[in-house]
């Protein structure tokens, strides 16, 4: 009789892990769909100050001097010099990879796009200081101390609207 109580209890957590999963999974599936929507058909893409701040809140600023590691999410992709997030799901692919070539359309182009970590520069972005925000990362916090200055050294490349010969050499 215990064991059978041990049992049931078992396959009631187990099953309530299994709906958490799955809710979580649709979840960042509907929020890439949304992305994808929000590309339309004329490839619209999010303003290069925006992706600016995406592109701190995923690879930081180190290269260029500044002290914001990168984050800890951040995975290498394997294909050599790209990156994905390892938080969204969307798993390892030129569609999903953050930056691409200057004149490919990348993951941080689209103009509405959540993070895991609601990090500026997404759509889902929370601040530090509002309430609610359950992102203790303490580089959300060194983002939003960031000087027009400081994003200015960031390069990004936005196609269309940037010379070949300024793209980001991360790209
Ligand atoms: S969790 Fe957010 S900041 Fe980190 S890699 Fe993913 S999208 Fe970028």
């Amino acid at each position: 009789m215990e064991y059978e109580k041990f049992s049931a209890n078992i396959n009631k957590n187990h099953l309530e892990s299994l709906k958490h999963f799955i809710s979580s999974k649709i979840g960042q599936t509907k929020s890439f769909t949304s992305s994808m929507v929000s590309r339309g058909v004329s490839n619209n893409k999010v303003d290069v100050g925006v992706k600016k701040l995406r592109a701190v809140s995923c690879f930081g600023n180190e290269d260029v001097g500044g002290n914001i590691p990168k984050c800890s999410h951040l995975m290498n992709s394997s294909t050599e010099g790209k990156f994905f997030c390892g938080a969204c799901g969307c798993g390892d692919k030129p569609g999903t990879w953050l930056l691409s070539n200057g004149e490919k359309y990348s993951k941080l182009d689209y103009p509405k796009l959540s993070c895991p970590l609601n990090m500026p520069g997404f759509t889902n972005y929370i601040p530090l200081s509002v309430e609610g925000n359950v992102n203790h990362d303490p580089r959300k916090g060194l983002i939003e101390k960031l000087t027009p200055e400081d994003l200015e050294k960031i390069h990004v490349s936005i196609p269309e609207i940037m010379p070949k010969d300024q793209a980001n050499q991360k790209n």
